[in-house]
């Protein structure tokens, strides 16, 4: 038994800040927010586990498991939270604020509160009754690069039956969402006096047909593939960002376009990447060596769950919510890889997630851990 209450580790973590970000000014490690699991989840009798995400020193992953063998419930979330606007906020983000039935601080819904609900729902049940093994997992890194949970779908080292990531859905079990890719495409021509155009290579020209076939595509995508789940059911492709040329009287050598694609379960990354070189093969034919395809970031796979599965159907009878697809990245594509049905539920709205002030409504108390403890009590406790 342990005296951990849930306000109090609310207080505890939000203090601890834990900012991912792709500026190294805003970049935090997440040390202190793992030590902290590790000893909140110690206190509950688990065998605790700490990683450092290889080439990523100052970054780690937690595992905690109660219980022997594979299969059982891996209950998951990321520690780090996206920076913060000081201007915007008007409460403290690392300070724990309780007012009008909220409570505010950044990573408060999205998601380091998270960690503390899981606490409070397990330290009221007879873990010692377990029948399969619970795991708890918190990743580094998912508001940037997803490196805690590519770390822990490549390793592979445990295999549970089902796992509940707890992100803001408002308890809304989410069974499914699209990937999101990141992709540039870098025409290098040969700059040249515009009065005669055999001087050069034009890079604007080039791309003006690169574009053209894109267009192509995204049509194709929209008549061949869809997912009626989805409001917009089929991948997208969305033209984004153009930089090229420095002047109207020169050839222009050199021009980059930024694009991104959202592929969606069934149509991963790799086929809309075969469907992206088949679309600029014709170009790379007549201009040899001009153009360069490169990622922005690491494709985020598509993710979804059997929508009749098991796990779908506890946590609707559970929250009472029908369970939906959504139009946010989490890690449930990486943790779905372990071989596990695999649901997004937690508490708190989305639409507060990443915003100043962001806060907890209290009205999820209840039913968060009320959630959290008949999910346990289904896949670990009864026979
Ligand atoms: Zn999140």
């Amino acid at each position: 038994m342990t005296s951990l209450n849930l306000l109090d580790m609310y207080r505890s973590i939000i203090a601890l800040p834990s900012i991912s970000s792709t500026e190294s000014s805003w970049d935090q490690s997440n040390e202190q927010v793992i030590r902290l699991l590790a000893d909140w989840f110690s206190q509950l009798g688990f065998a605790v586990e700490v990683t450092e995400l290889p080439d990523l020193p100052g970054k780690f992953n937690l595992l905690a498991t109660r219980g022997e063998g594979d299969g059982g419930l891996l209950l998951a979330g990321h520690t780090d939270t996206v920076p913060f606007d000081p201007g915007r906020w008007t409460k403290d983000p690392f300070k724990l604020t309780e007012e009008g039935n909220r409570l505010y601080g950044l990573g408060t819904i999205d998601m380091k509160g998270f960690f503390a609900f899981i606490v409070e729902a397990l330290k009221d049940l007879d873990l010692s009754k377990l029948t399969k093994p619970i795991r708890i997992l918190a990743t580094a890194d998912e508001e940037t690069t997803m490196a805690g949970a590519r770390a822990i779908a490549s390793a592979m080292a445990i295999k549970p039956d089902y796992a509940v990531i707890g992100e803001p859905t408002g308890l809304v079990p989410v069974m499914m969402h699209k990937g999101h890719m990141s992709e540039a495409i870098r025409i290098t021509g040969k700059s040249g006096h515009s009065s005669d155009p055999a001087n050069g290579v034009n890079a604007l020209e080039i791309m003006h047909q690169v574009m053209g076939r894109l267009l192509d595509l995204q049509r194709q995508l929209k008549e061949n593939y869809g997912n009626h789940h989805f409001k917009v059911p089929q991948p997208t492709l969305n033209l984004g960002h153009i930089n090229g040329g420095d002047s109207p009287n020169r050839i222009c050598a050199c021009c980059e376009l930024h694009f991104d694609m959202r592929p969606i379960p069934g149509v991963g990354p790799d086929e809309l990447l075969g469907l992206l070189h088949h679309a600029l093969e014709p170009i790379k034919e007549q201009y040899p060596k001009a153009l360069e395809l490169t990622h922005l970031h690491e494709p985020i796979p598509p993710y979804g769950t059997d929508p009749d599965g098991e796990l779908v159907k506890a946590a609707e009878s559970i929250s009472g919510n029908k369970a939906e697809a959504v139009n946010y990245c989490t890690e449930a594509p990486f943790i779905n890889q372990l071989g596990c049905q695999t649901i997004v539920l937690g508490p708190g709205h989305i639409a507060q997630a990443h915003q100043p002030d962001e806060y907890l409504d209290l009205s999820f108390v209840k039913p968060t851990v009320d959630v959290l403890q008949q999910l346990v009590n289904r896949f670990c406790l009864t026979k």
